[in-house]
């Protein structure tokens, strides 16, 4: 069963084909299409038989899905006979309200996300735009959603509660959702074959563009940092991480902002860049090697904010058997790494300075020492979402 893997952005569709029938669960093409609804989009193929650039309009992003269903059928770099050989599109699709899990996209799903929209503003609006459109245009293609909250569905009350009045929790579904769910479930697992044990305490650092700590106890999620959406928990790039919503009124007091106004401030503009004014990672780490005091205070909250759930989360588990960093800054950044392991003996937890500085792919970055492993692992979100497409679609999954 062939799934292609989605990853939609306003105006990009990134997109992975893999092969779920044949048991090692080969990545067939790998694409991408930039600059959508531009004559001068970016489209990108990379398959077993080569690789393929070119620039052409792409109008939107149902011609930007045909597109790469015709390279994916084509004599040159095709890897599949026909289009119909695809047997659905999955989707890394972020929220819908009480609905969670993997779900056939239909109206009640694409309405559920739409009603969401500025609870997830960087993502819900852009899927269900194109969700829409693929879904008029190759009405006979199963989309598959599979949400970020599923993941976290095992975290227990204590964890996921706010401390609100219980019908906001019961009857609205105001509580901690939890995302990054493909990323921590792929660590999870990997984990899991790594350390031979299917009983590990693990804590999964997924720190990239958002980032999110989720503590896993026998590969299940029982905790984690993201809660109702995906501006809380750490400080993200753009994004504000925790926030106490008591300081609205005084910044509404104390400027013309209006409430929409402060939330697009908050979604948009805040988090590292907001302090920094670096959008990426690695600008703010040159910034501060030249002594720029926004970009150093930047770096000293993220890892502030990341010990404070790792501290958490190291109670909640009575200890952790492996520390995981992935995402695009927990896979590349020693230094934040560096910072989060400092000073933590006294956890049994110690790093391999060297081992943390050199390498790269997966690979332990602990010392031999270490009660605790680190370890760095390149996620794979698309595998699991791909793996949830065809558990739906051959009955297993929910
Ligand atoms: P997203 O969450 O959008 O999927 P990624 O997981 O790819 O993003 O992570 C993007 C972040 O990773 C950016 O902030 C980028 O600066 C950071 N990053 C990528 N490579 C490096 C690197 N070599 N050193 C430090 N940060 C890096």
């Amino acid at each position: 069963m062939k799934i292609l893997v989605a990853n939609l952005g306003s105006t990009s569709f990134k997109y992975r084909l893999y092969d779920l029938g044949d048991p090692s669960e080969p990545l067939l093409a790998r694409g991408a299409v930039e600059r959508i609804g531009s004559d001068s989009a970016g489209i990108m193929l990379s398959s077993a038989k080569g690789e393929f650039e070119m620039v052409a309009p792409v109008l939107d992003h149902g011609a930007a899905v045909q597109l790469c269903l015709s390279q994916l059928t084509s004599p040159d770099f095709g890897v599949i006979g026909a289009a119909d050989d695809v047997a659905a599109i999955g989707f890394k699709a972020v929220h819908a309200r009480q609905l969670s899990g993997v779900h056939r996209v239909d109206e009640s799903v694409l309405d559920a996300m739409e009603s969401y929209a500025e609870v997830a503003p960087a993502h819900n609006p852009p899927y269900v735009k194109a969700m829409r459109m693929l879904h008029a245009r190759f009405p006979k293609l199963p989309l598959v959603a599979a949400f970020e909250t599923g993941f976290h569905q095992t975290i227990p009350e204590a964890q996921s509660r706010y401390a609100v009045p219980d019908e906001w929790a019961t009857k609205y579904g105001i509580k901690r959702w939890g995302f990054h769910g493909a990323s921590h479930c792929y660590i999870a697992g990997r984990m899991a074959e790594l350390l031979g044990t299917n009983d590990a305490r693990i804590i999964s650092c997924h720190l990239g563009g958002s980032s999110s700590l989720c503590a896993i106890r026998g590969g299940k999620s029982v905790a984690t940092s993201l809660g109702m959406s995906p501006q809380s928990g750490l400080p993200h790039n753009n994004r504000v991480g925790d926030f106490d919503v008591f300081a609205l009124p005084a910044i509404m007091a104390e400027t013309d902002l209006t409430l929409s106004e402060i939330l697009d401030t908050l979604a948009t503009k805040s988090g590292l860049q907001g302090i920094s004014g670096f959008n990426d990672l690695r600008d703010i780490e040159k910034a501060a090697d030249l002594g720029n005091s926004q970009s150093t205070l930047a770096l000293e909250m993220f890892i502030a904010s990341i010990r404070h759930y790792l501290g958490a989360y190291l109670l909640e588990l009575g200890g952790a058997d492996a520390i995981v960093f992935t995402g695009g800054i927990g896979e590349n950044s020693a230094r934040i790494r560096a910072g989060v392991c400092r000073d933590l003996g006294w956890f049994g937890i110690e790093m391999d300075w060297m081992k943390n500085s050199t390498g790269e792919g997966e690979r332990t970055i602990s010392a031999p020492s270490s009660r605790v492993q680190l370890w760095c692992v390149p996620t794979n979100e698309e595998i699991v979402v791909a793996r949830q497409a065809r558990d739906l679609l051959s009955g297993k999954g929910a």
